[in-house]
């Protein structure tokens, strides 16, 4: 089978995957990586039934109620014992659409220089050493929520590998369109590029907990607080786990 055959397949097993999500777990910290080895973006979705020997419902919480989570469409599935963990909302990544830019890409901006923004400057470095790979943070230091001592170090090893990296900059995405290829920070730096990757933080899915009987036990950054057996507080039967609680890592 030749190289475009066999990526075509793949790109439809992964379309067809990404179109039953909810079926499958798609592995966060595997993204990055698949922007550039599209093989990893395959062994990266594991279709929960492998692992799980219980039933899979594939909808969105909405809200909470008695005993009972209420599905956006309107259903109920009642529970005993509740654990939430939904943290972020699904990220649809489309990850060989990704590499195809990054591959035929001359210049490429990544905006966002937290784990994700620095580990995808890192990737397009190291493997397409010949692309100008421009990365913008709006922090005095790359890796802020790593520590000090990690954001030298990606630093000096971003700039060796010739990425361009700007600090305390930020570029209004928001106000761009399709097809723009200047970019502006807010200093006033002008950035062409062929292609954009936003890195930025994303929301935490908590909204519909806002709107449910859940909403007191929300901290101010819309995290569950939870006690030392992740109980969420005031609850008896429900509990929290995953980057939803307000319990820090590390
Ligand atoms: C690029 C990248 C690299 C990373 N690298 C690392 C690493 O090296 N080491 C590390 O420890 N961590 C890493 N992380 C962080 C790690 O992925 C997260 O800490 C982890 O995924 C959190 O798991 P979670 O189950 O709490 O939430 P999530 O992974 O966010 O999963 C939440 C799930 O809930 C679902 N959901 C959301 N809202 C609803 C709703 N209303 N109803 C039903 N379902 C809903 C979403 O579809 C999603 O599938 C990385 C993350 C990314 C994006």
């Amino acid at each position: 089978m030749n190289e475009s055959k066999k990526r075509c397949d793949a790109l439809k097993r992964r379309c067809d995957a990404l179109k039953r999500r909810k079926e499958y777990l798609e592995i966060p910290w595997t993204n990055m990586r698949s922007k550039v080895e599209p093989s990893v973006a395959e062994k990266s979705l594991i279709n929960h039934s492998d692992y799980l020997s219980g039933q899979v419902i594939t909808a969105s919480a909405a809200d909470i109620s008695g005993e009972a989570v209420i599905r956006t469409e309107g259903r109920l599935v009642e529970y005993t014992y509740l654990v939430i963990a939904a943290a972020l909302e699904y990220l649809i990544s489309f990850t060989f659409p990704d590499d195809v830019k990054i591959k035929y890409s001359d210049s490429i901006l990544i905006v966002g220089g937290e784990p994700s923004g620095v580990e995808l400057a890192a990737e397009i470095a190291v493997n397409y050493p010949d692309n100008k790979v421009t990365l913008v943070h709006d922090r005095p230091r790359l890796l802020e929520s790593v520590g000090q001592k990690a954001g030298g170090k990606a630093l000096l090893w971003l700039r060796s590998k010739n990425v361009e990296v700007y600090l305390e900059q930020s570029i209004d995405l928001e106000s761009m369109s399709e097809g723009d290829r200047l970019y502006r920070t807010s200093s006033g730096i002008e950035i062409t590029a062929d292609c954009c990757f936003s890195c930025l933080d994303r929301p935490l899915s908590s909204s519909w907990i806002r709107g449910s009987e859940l909403k007191d036990c929300l901290d101010n950054d819309g995290r569950l607080m939870v006690d030392v057996n992740l109980r969420v507080k005031g609850q008896l039967n429900i509990f929290a786990a995953g980057d939803i609680i307000d319990i820090p890592v590390g």
